[in-house]
């Protein structure tokens, strides 16, 4: 066993690292992964970094990683073929915001497992066994691989600690189980504030049913790990970090908000999918408004509203009048004098905006979100406060930290998650009329003067978090000294043990 401090273990280093990064096929999730790549490659002591995607994803991505090559960073792909259609999923289906039919999620699910056999036998052909994988928490198969190999594997999770500590101490006190239907309130055991919530609007992960067997190996995988890489930092949610570290007794590191490496117009423009729009005209449409006037409006890359919401959406954005950036992923319940009448006060997006572009521009001063995590840092990381629409998933318990604990938002005032409203035929499919919106866009734009200072405030310490000292860095360094560790320690085991297959790796390589 070694016995190496952090900076020997380093120094002991006779290659610089590589990491392997396997992101959950969903943009939500690949989208911080290719930052992470990017952090790791930059500040990580001349780490190399894969990042495993499919096709699909790879040529969304080509662009940053593109970019990042030009900024002479050590950052690859790997591209395994998506096993979906052999499962029954549509041809060139590689991606949660493709799923349309809502049976084919657990299909899809199954079709990532089956990524195991591609993944092991890429990283079995490498010259070098990279020394470290990260995978991301709701894509739990690459454990396996990573013990049959002895690689040290790092669980990577998408949302935030509020979020994991929440549903964490909720399963484990049984409280899901005692409530008798998925409306009765509960509070949130052993937590650092009080939170009330009710199944319906946090179900925790994976809960429903078909996906056992795909929630027991989340949570095996994330027990197994070596440690867990959040996408958050210590201004934020730092007291809930630690007591999920505790909680769950790992080392945990908060690198975060991994959004801010994407301060270049050349990456903003493409993050995530090349923008369906020129990010330089809605760059100079943004600069024609007033600094804090425009709200934008978006619900990430999965949810999608039903035709008569959208009708009330764009009614309520019509009355409001103020300027708007909407993206609109469906056009169905918009009636085709709709842009002309909001030509000069608002911009539709159909498809794939530069949303980090339009974030960090001083005109924004508002967005309207279903919460996804991403978009609440990319929010907060600049200064905006939000106007709160969760949809599903981690989002109720994301509108509660940001209204309830960080006080930059307000809330539209969803109480059914669209899961409950899409399989109740009785229900409304109208979540907000369109005054109810009206006057939640009046609550943020026009009376919401101390939740854009506390936002303002967040947004400096997010960009002191990452900046070099900053506590999202110095964890950051710590992961790597961490990973330098593990190596080293497995290499003193090869000394020590009988290990051919961990010792034909270091002959390779000397
Ligand atoms: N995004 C974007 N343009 C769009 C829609 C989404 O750039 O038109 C990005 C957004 O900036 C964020 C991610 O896609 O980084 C969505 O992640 P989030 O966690 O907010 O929501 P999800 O899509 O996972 O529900």
């Amino acid at each position: 066993m070694s016995c190496c401090t952090d900076g020997a273990a380093m120094a002991a280093l006779p290659l610089k690292l590589h990491f392997v990064l396997v992101p959950l096929l969903a943009q939500g999730h690949v989208i911080p992964m290719m930052d992470m790549a990017r952090l790791i490659a930059g500040r990580g002591r001349g780490a190399r970094v894969t990042v495993v995607l499919t096709p699909v994803h790879a040529a969304r991505n080509r662009a940053v990683l593109e970019h990042a090559g030009r900024a002479g960073l050590a950052v690859d792909f790997a591209e395994l073929e998506f096993p979906g259609p052999a499962l029954g999923l549509p041809e060139g289906c590689e991606s949660h915001d493709m799923i349309r039919d809502y049976t084919h999620f657990r299909l899809f699910c199954d079709a990532m497992s089956l990524l195991a056999e591609p993944l092991e036998a890429y990283l079995r052909a490498l010259p070098r066994r990279p020394d470290c994988i990260v995978a991301d928490s709701c894509s739990p198969y690459p454990a396996d691989v990573a013990r049959r190999l002895g690689v040290p594997r790092l669980v990577f999770h998408g949302p935030s600690a509020f979020f994991l500590l929440a549903v964490h101490n909720l399963a484990k006190n049984g409280v899901y189980d005692r409530v008798a239907d998925d409306f009765e309130p509960f509070e949130v055991p052993d937590f650092p504030v009080r939170a009330v919530l009710n199944r319906a609007t946090s179900p925790g992960f994976f809960q429903s049913p078909g996906l056992e067997r795909h929630r027991r190996d989340i949570l095996d995988a994330e027990a197994t790990a070596d440690g867990l890489v959040l996408n958050t930092c210590a201004a934020f949610e730092g007291a809930f970090v630690q007591r999920y570290a505790e909680a769950l007794g790992l080392k945990v590191w908060a690198i975060g908000p991994l959004c801010l490496l994407d301060s270049d117009a050349e990456t903003t423009a493409v993050r995530g999918n090349p923008a369906a729009v020129d990010a330089s005209l809605v760059a100079s449409w943004l600069d024609a408004r007033p600094p804090q006037s425009v709200l934008y409006v978006s619900f990430g890359s999965v949810a999608h509203l039903f035709p008569t919401q959208v009708a009330e959406l764009a009614a309520g954005l019509e009355a409001s009048n103020r300027p708007f950036i909407w993206v609109a992923k469906e056009t169905d319940g918009l009636d085709s004098g709709f842009d002309a009448r909001v030509e000069g006060r608002g911009l539709v997006i159909r498809g794939w905006a530069p949303q980090m572009a339009i974030l960090s521009h001083p005109s924004v001063g508002g967005f309207l979100t279903h919460c996804g995590w991403n978009s609440t840092l990319e929010s907060l990381s600049h200064g905006v406060p939000l106007l709160t629409w969760p949809q599903f998933a981690d989002q109720f318990l994301t509108e509660m930290l940001v209204v309830d604990v960080l006080g930059a938002g307000v809330r539209t005032g969803i109480k059914v998650p669209i899961t409950h409203v899409v399989s109740n035929p009785e229900m409304s499919k109208v979540q907000i009329g369109r005054e109810a919106l009206e006057r939640a866009v009046v609550a943020l734009m026009d009376e919401g003067a101390a939740m854009r200072v506390k936002a303002k405030e967040l947004a400096v310490k997010a960009t002191e978090a990452m900046a070099e000292g900053g506590s999202s860095d110095s964890d950051l360094a710590s992961l790597v000294r961490h990973v330098a560790e593990l190596v080293q320690q497995g290499k003193d085991a090869v000394e020590v043990h009988d290990a051919p297959d961990l010792r034909e790796q270091e002959e390779e390589t000397s």
